[in-house]
């Protein structure tokens, strides 16, 4: 039979609006570890001594905040912080306390 006699229903007639991406269906957001932590490329701190960014408990994180005021990606470090529970060291110029802080006042 030729192939015009067949069914008319074309094989990809099943279209996933999600795969396609049509306008206002969400395309699933996918997230590997490369992406999540592209921003760190640009991370000043990578630069400098890891240790100011990690002090001993007690220890001044005075140098490490100073170094955050001044990094391009501080938003996107402390939004990765918060997303990811991180529990130690200083992140987008927050120390664990302070982040615990906007947590809470953000609810
Ligand atoms: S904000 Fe601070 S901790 Fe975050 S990447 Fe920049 S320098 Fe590093």
């Amino acid at each position: 039979m030729a192939a015009q006699y067949r069914s008319g229903v074309p094989d990809n007639w099943f279209v996933d609006p999600v795969q396609l991406g049509v306008p206002g269906v969400r395309r699933p957001v996918v997230e590997d570890e490369e992406t999540q932590l592209g921003w760190q490329t640009d991370a000043l701190c990578s630069q400098t001594d890891p240790e100011a960014f990690f002090p001993e408990k007690g220890g001044s994180t005075r140098d490490a905040k100073r170094i955050c005021s001044s990094c391009d990606v501080r938003t996107e470090c402390l939004e990765y912080a918060l997303q990811n529970d991180e529990r130690f060291g200083i992140w987008g110029g927050l120390s664990e306390r302070e982040r615990r802080k906007l947590k809470r006042r953000a609810g």
